[in-house]
């Protein structure tokens, strides 16, 4: 059984075991989280989230790219969220690489230079600074005033702030 299958069993199990229930579309908390992809970081139990509460969005990195800047306009315009909370963490996969490196190792693989930027890091710090700036000067999301970044260590599962303006 590959890992899909097993997954899908899962599912079985899960839902069998819960009663149905309709929840809101619009996240009670009013939140939107913009987080990495890392398989460590269970976003809901490391924050005591629960269904229905905020939306997280997630790729590698946790990066602000334009797809995150979409979501987030679809998540205060239509969806009701007002705070942005952003969650890098430590030993993170985007600092084993470079820009330039994994740009030349794709087109060499594939004869096709991506047209996204790869977004690696090496300052944990920086990026959360950098990505808290993104936020905050795009138009299209309405409500910037609470806009948060934060560094998840991913051995102690503790989660620590950066000032976006140091
Ligand atoms: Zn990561």
């Amino acid at each position: 059984m590959d890992a899909i299958d097993e997954l899908v069993a899962n599912n079985r199990s899960f839902a069998g075991a819960l009663a149905e229930q309709h929840l809101d579309v619009r996240p009670t908390r009013r939140l939107a989280i913009v987080t990495c992809m890392d398989s460590r970081l269970n976003v809901f139990a490391a924050l005591g989230l629960r269904d229905g509460e905020a939306h997280v969005l997630r790729n590698a990195g946790g990066v602000i790219t334009d797809d995150v800047i979409r979501s987030l306009a679809v998540s205060q315009r239509r969806l009701g969220t007002r705070e942005v909370m952003l969650v890098h963490h430590t030993d993170c996969g985007m600092q084993s690489l470079t820009d330039d490196g994994f740009r030349a190792e794709l087109q060499e693989a594939t004869g096709v230079a991506p047209s996204f930027a790869i977004e690696s890091f090496t300052d944990v710090d920086a990026d959360v600074r950098q990505s808290i700036l993104r936020v905050r000067r795009s138009e299209f999301v309405p409500h910037r005033d609470v806009v948060r970044g934060f560094v998840y260590d991913v051995d102690t599962h503790r989660l620590r702030e950066v000032s976006a303006d140091t």
